[in-house]
């Protein structure tokens, strides 16, 4: 069986269900598998006529020995099939020029590609609690400040034995999301506002995993409390088979000739879309290069650069918001990687993150960073540039996180003269961001509310995604809003 690890201490090992219901390591490390499959030789040509679905079952199967297929088969066509996705294909590659494409993973019912992963999830979480003869029922905590919170209500909607509660900050998400959140649907949902930053909410959820009275009357109740972020390997798996989908893809359609190598471009935050980009390399498909691309919160650019990662730096509020982030957690199933699976080495790098904000890492380190790894970034100014200049002389309409990928791909194409065919990582649908999207279109006058959406629409004549278009007929179900002392009041009133 496959045994997944802490990457603070390798002795710690236990099953995929066991790894996937915990989300963390006791001992605060990310439970990874302990070793990698490596694709079939014939894998890309057997998986190029199935369609997404059956990719799916196919990657992670290999990963998930205590899953059966057809248990993945029930997931793969409840989070991917049935209409929830808009495209047929689930992830399209789209081709913008001769040796680019645009890998677009925001035809979710939330329009972000966090939908790739938050879909899948539950399934796995649900099913891994029998697995593991765990009786009570799940309920998922989270704090947002946007994308996840409305991507874990739709994913979490109506699964067994899961419940999901979503706390947003009152004055930190755009109209749109917050009306994506106080409508959505299911029976098992709940969403509150919190009055303060995102911050605020975020310290108060972290109050609510650490109370042990909490837990004692919740588990009296039959539920006990977890999370859905993006550590979890459940969440990091569904992420390596849009990676493969989309290499298959350009084989089938013959842009790129089987075997031979890609770059790919991924707009970054917490280090989990490209770890995954990097974890399917490590299984065999042909990525050359994996880059980079933050916005002005560059901490990863320097520390691929220099091999310092330092977070004492000024945060910046940008248009790109989901990558507005000091602190990627992710990174650390990275080092383990690079340290060669040296548990000691990465626990000492997290302390001295834990401690003063910063660590360096060795020479070894950095040569394989180095090796593997290319970095940039992009401010405000230049992401409105790029977003006015694909429309213009492409007609492609794309999101801010989309655009500081492809000026990063465009800087080191123009620093390396590296010819390599080139897949950029498209996040986000641009109508997630009409705020920041019409102005770099020379728009300059914003309608308010969701009637921003249809100015879109008009000034581009590309259609809103149907889950935002409809978003003016939803009936609003949650309106709550609370001080951050109340939200202990707000789980025991939903888990009554
Ligand atoms: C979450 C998110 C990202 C960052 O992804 P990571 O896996 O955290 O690196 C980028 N773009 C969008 C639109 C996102 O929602």
């Amino acid at each position: 069986m496959m045994k997944y690890i802490s990457t603070r201490d390798n002795k710690l090992n236990m099953s995929a269900a066991q790894a996937i219901a915990k989300g963390l390591a006791p001992d605060g490390g990310l439970m990874t598998p302990e070793r990698f499959p490596h694709l079939e030789a014939d894998a890309i040509t057997r998986l190029k006529d199935m369609s997404y679905q059956q990719r799916a079952v196919y990657v992670m199967k290999q990963f998930l020995d205590d899953f059966s297929t057809q248990e993945l088969e029930g997931f793969a066509a409840a989070a991917y099939g049935g209409g929830k996705f808009s495209h047929a294909d689930v992830a399209p590659v789209h081709s913008v020029d001769g040796d680019t494409w645009c890998l677009e993973l925001w035809h979710g019912p939330t329009c972000a590609f966090k939908d790739m992963a938050l879909q899948m999830l539950p399934h796995l979480l649900s099913t891994s609690l029998v697995k593991n003869r765990e009786d009570k029922t799940v309920c998922i905590l989270v704090a947002t400040s946007g994308d996840t919170g409305k991507a874990a209500l739709e994913g979490f909607r109506d699964v067994d034995r899961t419940r999901i509660l979503v706390f947003y900050p009152k004055d930190g998400v755009s109209a749109i999301q917050e009306l994506q959140m106080n409508t959505q649907e299911g029976r098992n949902v709940g969403v509150c506002s919190v009055v303060g930053n995102f911050d605020d909410a975020q310290t108060g959820v972290k109050r609510l995993f650490s109370d042990r009275e909490l837990a004692g009357q919740l588990a009296g109740r039959g539920y006990f409390l977890s999370s859905a972020n993006s550590i979890n390997w459940g969440r990091v798996l569904p992420q390596v088979v849009y990676y493969i989908s989309a290499y298959c893809d350009l084989v089938k359609s013959g842009a790129v000739k089987e075997g031979r190598e890609i770059n790919v471009c991924v707009p970054t935050g917490n280090f989990g879309n490209i770890l995954a980009g990097y974890y399917a390399k490590k299984m065999g498909l042909p990525i050359k290069k994996l880059i980079c691309a933050s916005n002005s919160n560059n901490v990863l650019t320097d520390f691929i650069r220099t091999g310092v990662y330092d977070r004492n730096r000024t945060f910046y509020n940008t248009m790109s918001p989901s990558m507005d982030i000091l602190i990627s957690s992710n990174l650390e199933r990275m080092l383990y990687e690079l340290s060669g699976g040296n548990d000691g080495e990465v626990r000492g790098y997290m302390e001295q993150l834990n401690a003063a904000g910063r660590y360096e890492v060795g020479g070894e380190i950095r040569a394989k960073l180095e090796e593997l790894f290319a970095a940039g970034c992009c401010d405000d100014a230049r992401t409105a540039q790029v977003i006015g200049k694909m429309w213009k002389d492409r007609g492609y309409l794309i999101d801010p996180h989309t655009a500081v990928a492809f000026d990063v791909l465009e800087q080191y194409r123009a620093q390396t003269g590296d010819k390599t065919p080139a897949l950029v990582v498209s996040t986000a649908s641009p109508f997630k961001f009409c705020s920041s999207v019409l102005p770099a279109l020379g728009v300059d006058e914003l309608r308010e509310g969701v009637g921003i959406l249809d100015q879109l629409s008009q000034v581009t004549g590309v259609e809103a995604p149907a889950p935002l278009a409809g978003l003016k007929e939803k009936a609003v179900r949650f309106d709550g809003v609370i001080e951050k002392e109340h939200m202990v009041d707000c789980v025991l009133d939903m888990l009554k």
